[in-house]
């Protein structure tokens, strides 16, 4: 069916972690939405982070709630008990339905503090300074290097994949457009295509107003093309009213730069969707 990819989203966070709607309401709105599959993917338990993933405790009632509410919707939506795995979570992605691969965090390679790139400047920036030598070049191309080796694992779906530029709007930390930025974004889009990954393309950048273009950016996505890769568009919502937040925005910009399909996760894996 055309535009089947505006009925799954499988990025998607609750309450448990650091979104704000309980499963259920999610759950209701995605059914009142029209959509086929909503696949739910908490933050997985990372021991040093206090922020935003689940808590053990937190990950045993998530599971059993979204467990509850397959049973209860079955029939109507087709619930998926997905996980969002960081590199550096001890959780187990094989006990999921399906997971998202991440970084979130670089390792000060200095200091052994681990950084969360993708919220507050000032701990990129701490980031740069202390463990790069001022360099933001070379945390660009430390988190890259991360991203291939999450992309290694074979997760069902690596997730956004040039995160480290989410608050590098105006190139304000390092040049997008450097080429050593390009040449470790390129070697870690290799080791995707080598694991035969699945990209996810994230609009939350857009959606959460700190960025103007997707995750990942057009030049890769190109790139990506060039590889015969695949994609699936995903929100990476975090409230009930974004399941699908820019999903027809981001199928135009992909079909524009000669995307003929994009894969869309249900209960029995990828099915391709024309575009
Ligand atoms: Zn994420
Ligand atoms: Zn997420």
């Amino acid at each position: 069916m055309a535009s089947e990819y505006l009925r799954s989203s499988v990025h998607v966070h609750t309450k448990f972690c650091d979104g704000k709607n309980a499963p259920e309401e999610l759950a209701v709105t995605a059914w009142k939405q029209g959509l086929a599959t909503l696949g739910f993917s908490g933050h997985s338990h990372t021991p040093f982070d206090l922020e935003y993933c689940m808590t053990q405790s937190r990950t045993a009632l998530y599971r059993a709630q979204v467990t509850k509410l397959k049973a209860r919707y079955a029939g109507k939506l087709d619930i998926l008990l997905g996980l969002e795995w960081d590199l550096y979570s001890d959780d187990d992605p094989a006990a999921y339905d399906y997971w998202i691969g991440s970084t979130h965090y670089l390792r000060g390679p200095k200091t052994g503090k681990y950084y969360e790139i993708d919220w507050r400047e000032a701990d990129l920036a701490a980031c740069i300074a202390d463990d790069f030598d001022g360099d933001g070049l070379a945390a660009a191309e430390q988190y890259f290097a991360n991203v291939a080796a999450v992309a290694a694992k074979k997760p069902t779906i690596l997730g956004h994949f040039d995160l480290i530029k989410k608050i590098n709007a105006g190139n304000k930390f390092f040049d997008e457009n450097d080429a050593r930025y390009r040449q470790a974004a390129f070697a870690a889009l290799m080791a995707a295509a080598r694991s035969r990954c699945v990209l996810e393309v994230n609009t939350s950048g857009m959606a959460r107003g700190f960025r103007q273009d997707l995750f990942p950016g057009e030049a890769l996505l190109k790139e990506w093309l060039a590889l015969s890769g695949n994609v699936v568009i995903t929100a990476d919502a975090h409230e009930k009213s974004g399941l699908t937040f820019g999903f027809e925005q981001a199928a135009a910009q992909l079909k524009a730069l000669g995307y003929t399909k994009v894969q869309v996760l249900g209960k029995n894996g990828f099915v391709p969707c024309a575009l």
